[in-house]
């Protein structure tokens, strides 16, 4: 990559480049980085068939009947799990099971990139464990994870099975007999530190940040997003989002597409 004297110049620069020139640059550019990071939203596995949860299409819009009477973020809150325990456990049970899903384009030219020495971690709003499933090791899931559950009272660790098979309406802990719940951020509740700190780590070390699948609205994805002033900014997002104007390159393309052609 070439080096840039402002950041006007920076900008004509990638400004002017054709779609292919642009592919190029973005290779140039993790060839020279020694810190590149991604940071994805819902649209990484809305690819594998993932419904997300806001958009036109999203789970919230396919609700069944029964759970209509409800405001759609209540019913993934903490307040329903501990109000509405069985309500939580049978809405939860039916839609945010991703253990037959499969990795897409997307999930796995990561998971090479990072194989290569290429990329050095992934960051991601998403629970479904998708991006282990396809080989990622350094996955930083800030809000948590459907593949892991615990005990409320004895912090005992449970599997997907263990949750999405039981037969009880509510998950019990079989030491103590407890709830068992999934380590997933619900609305309403404070983001895992452990993951949301190694997130930060990575972002303030990255040279450069390749954001995908995230419209960058609200959220801890878009405060994390803020908070990066490396060198180069990526952004692969069908629509805009609030950064786009701030990214070197900028492609509004599937993103299985744009990384699977690196
Ligand atoms: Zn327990």
């Amino acid at each position: 990559m070439k080096e840039f004297r402002t950041e006007r110049e920076k900008h004509n620069f990638f400004n002017r480049l054709s779609e292919e020139q642009k592919m190029q640059a973005f290779r140039d550019i993790l060839d020279e980085t020694e810190h590149a990071v991604f940071l994805g939203g819902a649209g990484v596995s809305t690819e594998s068939g993932i419904p997300d949860f806001r958009s036109k299409n999203g789970l919230y819009r396919k609700t069944g009947k029964k759970y209509r009477k409800y405001n759609p973020e209540y019913l993934l809150s903490s307040d329903c799990l501990r109000r509405d325990t069985k309500l939580f456990f049978e809405y939860y049970r039916e839609n945010l099971d991703a253990r037959a899903v499969e990795p897409n384009a997307a999930h796995y030219a990561l998971a090479s990139l990072e194989k290569e020495g290429r990329l050095e971690g992934i960051i991601t709003q998403n629970i479904d464990g998708l991006h282990q499933k396809a080989g990622s090791r350094n996955v930083q899931e800030i809000h948590g994870t459907t593949l892991r559950n615990y005990c409320v009272f004895c912090r005992k660790e449970y599997d997907a099975d263990f949750i999405f098979d039981s037969p009880d309406p509510v998950p019990r802990c079989t030491e103590c007999g407890e709830m068992v719940r999934p380590d997933v951020t619900l609305y309403g509740e404070v983001l895992p530190s452990p993951a949301y700190d190694n997130a930060l780590d990575l972002v303030n070390r990255a040279d450069c940040l390749i954001i995908g699948g995230t419209s960058l609205e609200v959220g801890s994805a878009a405060q994390l997003a803020h908070k990066f002033h490396g060198k180069y900014l990526i952004i692969i997002n069908k629509g805009r989002t609030r950064l786009t104007g701030k990214a070197d390159l900028v492609f509004r393309d599937s993103i299985g597409k744009v990384l699977g052609a690196l």
